[in-house]
């Protein structure tokens, strides 16, 4: 059996951590060849001496240091890579043959978008990296021969209740024939059931509670306005060709059936599985074939029941607006995450309410419209747009606090 060589960016992170755990089940199929992290250099220490990495990339000459300082004297070190481009190169280095993209936010887009230029396998779990570059990501795809298998739980359910084809990971530009609707199911996060009052008081700590999955931070926040759907149903536009009026939310408080599709002839065709990422971390690394993930026995008799409810988008506002931009065209999607990305951040370090994001964004939108012109048609393009929109919400967050 050929031995894979994955590439594991964010390899500190929640879906990073998940991933690893996966690998390590099967030496026999995947060798990790490269690690990344941004802040938990020791961690990343720890992980590149268990699974015999050969290249570690970290984000500057501090953070390289430190790995120096930890790293167990008389082993042999793995080659030390440093700053954004060094993990661009090294998602592209002929080394590796798959690239899980497991950065949060917009900042793991080049690394992303060079796995996929470079004909990898991309296993992609940095959504944002869709949602502010869809059109040149799968264009990437098509172009270069690369295979996009959808690590987000949602996206990685529809891809598996799509007609089996086995050109499907290499981004087809049509929608899967007979498909009518895709039904992307959230759980409502920790604030489904909450007075809309209280809401003004939520600390960073009740935001981060999800009731299901655990997660990284950011998007534990972005589940909690469900923004995190709103990037959600942007990014099923792009992997899946989609119109929004063909993406709808509902809401499933139990988290067990991760998305459905449904077909003209009425049919519906759900994915159901524990709420945990090993899953579809499995698939993507083992597609076509199935692979264990260590996730254990789901035991149907004890799911009560199965609720499934509309989305009230006056509780959740950061949804409408995530339809709106996705309506709108791609530099809305752009200014869209940026500006979340910033209040979310402002919200973690006690700069802005948790009700104040919503405000933060739409304002953002507003502001940014007069500068939506025609798609980004490069990479250079999206990060001028996306820093711009950042610039404004940084701003606008000021004003408030
Ligand atoms: P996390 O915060 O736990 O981990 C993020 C990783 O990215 C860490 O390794 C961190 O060191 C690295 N990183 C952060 N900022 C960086 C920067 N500026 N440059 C380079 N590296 C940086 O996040 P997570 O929960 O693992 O999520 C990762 C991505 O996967 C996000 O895009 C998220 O939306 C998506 N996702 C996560 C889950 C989940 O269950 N955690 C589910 C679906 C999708
Ligand atoms: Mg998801």
């Amino acid at each position: 059996m050929k031995v894979e060589s994955v590439c594991v960016l964010g390899s500190t992170g929640s879906i990073g951590v998940s991933t690893l755990d996966v690998i390590a089940r099967h030496p026999d199929r995947f060798r990790v060849h490269a690690l990344s992290a941004y802040s938990q250099i020791e961690q990343l220490a720890k992980q590149a001496l268990a699974c015999n990495a050969q290249v570690v990339v970290v984000p500057d000459t501090p953070a390289a240091q430190r790995f120096r300082n930890v790293w167990p004297a008389g082993r042999p070190a793995p080659e030390l890579r440093i700053g954004a481009a060094a993990l661009a190169e090294t998602a592209a280095d002929s080394e590796v043959s798959v690239v899980m993209a497991a950065i949060v936010g917009t900042a793991g887009l080049p690394a992303a978008l060079a796995a996929a230029q470079a004909g990898k396998r991309v296993l992609l779990a940095n959504k944002e990296a869709l949602v502010a570059a869809g059109g040149l990501f799968m264009q990437a795809v098509r172009d270069n021969g690369a295979e996009l298998l959808p690590i987000d739980s949602e996206h990685n359910a529809i891809f598996q209740c799509l007609p089996e084809d086995e050109d499907r990971a290499r981004a087809p530009r049509l929608p899967a024939r007979g498909v009518r609707r895709l039904l992307l199911t959230a759980s409502g996060g920790p604030f489904r059931t909450a007075s809309i009052e209280s809401l003004h008081d939520v600390t960073p700590a009740q935001a981060c509670a999800h009731p299901n999955w655990s997660m990284g931070r950011k998007i534990s926040v972005d589940s909690a306005t469900m923004l995190n759907k709103g990037l959600e149903v942007i990014e099923a536009h792009w992997l899946f060709s989609m119109e929004a009026d063909n993406i709808q939310v509902l809401i499933h408080p139990q988290s067990l059936v991760h998305s459905m599709v449904e077909y003209e002839d009425g049919s519906i065709l759900a994915q159901l599985g524990q709420p945990d990422m090993r899953t579809p971390i499995a698939y993507g690394l083992g597609f076509p074939e199935r692979i264990a993930s260590g996730v254990g026995l789901f035991e149907l008799t004890r799911m009560q029941k199965l609720d499934f409810e509309s989305p009230d988008f006056n509780r959740f506002p950061c949804l409408g607006l995530a339809y709106d931009a996705l309506r709108a065209g791609q530099t809305s999607c752009i200014s869209l995450n940026a500006a979340n990305e910033v209040a979310v951040a402002q919200f973690l370090s006690g700069g802005i309410r948790y009700t104040e994001i919503p405000q933060v964004i739409g304002d953002c939108l507003d502001r940014m419209a007069s500068f939506n012109g025609a798609a980004p048609r490069s990479l250079e393009d999206v990060l001028e747009h996306d820093n711009h929109a950042r610039a404004v919400a940084s701003e606008l967050c000021m004003l408030r606090t």
